[in-house]
């Protein structure tokens, strides 16, 4: 089956008792069992929902993966992963990485007595340098929020299989419409599912999903233990929201691909970053393991005062954290979502104070090319 077939159908079967073609909202905590011992398959709402069943099944397809795992958030998703490890073990990581993802691993898991090396994960050789005898996982994300950059998934896989690391990649910004890492060998591919894979803005959500049985095994295990589920209404929506992904992520590329196109010919604009221009410095490597670049862009306006200048004056893009939702949003990293890393790191990766990301949307590109011309003006 094919993608947009897939994100209808899979794990999505009619209803067993009425026949409903549309997966339930099974809301319960409890199953009742007919005698003693004799379960259906259910015991209770934290271990196993079928909802949630039903959205597993469909992420691990969509992700070409074996098993999926649902969460209440992306960081939800993230912490289950880093708990697969233990006090002493290594991790190398993205510079670049989620400022919720640097936060947890900074200040909440060094205290567990985990180690964190973050390299730029788009030059292989730096990965290769910061391997140590105790390096346990590669944590790459591809791209990198909000810069941009990507890393080769076949190079981080390859490095991974010769040292026995463990690889994981952070898909949120492609989805899996785009990317699929585990094509390239990588182990345990994740989500913040809140943003493109259920993209309407309106649920918080993530989700893993591997091949591998013995790591599905574990990390089942620690869904269990440590209890971070999404609620089966949450479940529902996201279910209902993939239904549209294809569509959607069509859009949000064409409409992208515009704006930064449009963007390079302005002078206002110092830098534009987006992985679909031949001037992006990992354009070949996008080309060969992306379908599409994506609906994020980010730019250098300079300094603070252009870059506030711009987002007051904007009146279709909302002023707001997050992405991939199907309206477009703008947001000043360095203040916001990247506020929880210090300043000199961030200016280490190019993050200046006048940096600008856009999600752009899937409204009318007329309308939002015309929003940012005027907002630039
Ligand atoms: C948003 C995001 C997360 C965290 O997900 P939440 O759903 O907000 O907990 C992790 N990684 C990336 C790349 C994100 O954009």
């Amino acid at each position: 089956m094919k993608f947009a077939t897939k994100a209808i159908h899979a794990g999505q079967h009619p209803e067993e008792v009425t026949g409903a073609v549309t997966t339930p909202i099974f809301q319960t905590s409890t199953y009742s069992n007919s005698k003693l011992g004799e379960s259906k398959g259910f015991d209770y709402g934290r271990t196993i929902n079928p909802t949630r069943s039903a959205l597993e099944s469909c992420l691990a397809e969509l992700e070409n993966g074996k098993h999926g795992f649902c969460f209440s958030s992306g960081m939800a998703a993230v912490h289950t992963v880093i708990n697969l490890f233990r006090k002493g073990d290594h991790i190398i990581c993205s510079d670049n990485v989620y400022g919720g993802t640097y936060r947890l691993y900074e200040q909440i898991m060094r205290n567990y007595g985990l180690d964190f090396t973050y390299v730029d994960t788009s030059d292989s050789e730096l990965i290769e340098k910061a391997i140590k005898p105790n390096t346990k996982l590669i944590y790459v994300e591809t791209p990198t929020n909000p810069m941009l950059g990507i890393s080769d998934l076949e190079a981080v896989s390859k490095i991974g299989k010769v040292n026995n690391i463990m690889t994981c990649v952070d898909n949120t910004f492609m989805s899996p419409y785009l990317q699929n890492p585990l094509d390239f060998g990588i182990d345990i591919v994740l989500h913040s599912t809140t943003k493109y894979i259920n993209g309407h803005c309106d649920v918080i959500g993530g989700c893993i999903v591997t091949s591998d049985e013995a790591l599905a095994d574990r990390i089942k295990f620690l869904q269990n233990s440590i209890g971070s589920v999404p609620a089966p209404f949450d479940c529902f929506l996201i279910l209902r929201s993939i239904k549209t992904l294809s569509l959607r992520m069509k859009t949000h590329n064409d409409n992208a691909f515009a704006i930064a196109s449009r963007l390079l010919t302005n002078k206002k604009v110092i830098k534009v970053f987006y992985p679909g221009l031949e001037s992006h410095p990992q354009h070949k490597v996008a080309k060969k393991q992306m379908r599409g670049y994506g609906g994020i862009i980010s730019i250098d306006l300079g300094n603070y005062e252009n870059a506030k200048k711009f987002c007051d004056s904007l009146k279709i893009f909302q002023i707001a954290e997050s992405l991939g939702g199907v309206e477009s949003l703008v947001c000043h990293p360095p203040s916001m979502t990247h506020g929880s890393i210090p300043k000199a790191m961030r200016e280490e990766i190019g993050l200046t104070d006048g940096l600008i990301r856009l999600s752009v949307g899937i409204e009318d590109i007329e309308d939002l090319l015309e929003d940012i011309n005027n907002a630039l003006k």
